[in-house]
């Protein structure tokens, strides 16, 4: 990711739908996408998703399935605020629901954890305003398309992940 794409992040604005396409598109290039691919955080616009369906189209490929992984938003404020992160190797962790051996050092390397700027409690909320605006239209969007399933993010990860693994089975691949 470009300096660019990173100062928009840290400010809990959106990267511009051109730059996040054009990194989206070179990488849905590659050979290990031609067997399929999952996208995560990605489209989070309806142009981005305009875009994507452009893309596939002129490549030949469809989407199978759209996951809404819903968490209400005081839920949300507290998994991001919680989290931290590597600043040696990017490993995250979370206060409450997978804290480190040590705190503030991680596990894996032994490196200082950190809040990400993007983690920080008045950004989250910035965050989520932009969500309610320019992501949620998203739902409506993929909806009609048939394509969404939704699923109750505010359950233990075993659960919530049962439960994706579910939707992707009804796939065909
Ligand atoms: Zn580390």
């Amino acid at each position: 990711m470009g300096k660019k794409a990173a100062e928009y992040i840290d400010k809990g604005l959106l990267v511009p739908d051109e730059v996040v396409e054009g990194i989206v598109e070179s990488r849905l290039d590659m050979n290990d996408c031609k067997t399929g691919f999952l996208l995560d955080g990605f489209p989070r616009t309806v142009s981005q998703a305009e875009s994507l369906a452009n893309y596939m189209k002129q490549k030949g490929i469809k989407l199978d399935l759209v996951l809404s992984i819903e968490v209400d938003q005081e839920n949300l404020i507290e998994r991001f605020t919680g989290r931290r992160t590597c600043k040696q190797c990017g490993a995250t962790f979370h206060i409450k629901f997978s804290p480190p051996k040590n705190p503030g050092i991680c596990d894996k390397c032994n490196g200082k954890l950190i809040v990400r700027k993007d983690d920080e409690t008045d950004t989250v909320k910035k965050r989520l305003k932009v969500y309610e605006t320019t992501t949620a239209p998203l739902i409506d969007y993929y909806n009609r398309y048939q394509l969404l399933a939704t699923v109750d993010g505010a359950r233990p990860i075993d659960e919530v992940f049962e439960d994706i693994k579910r939707h992707l089975k009804g796939v065909k691949s």
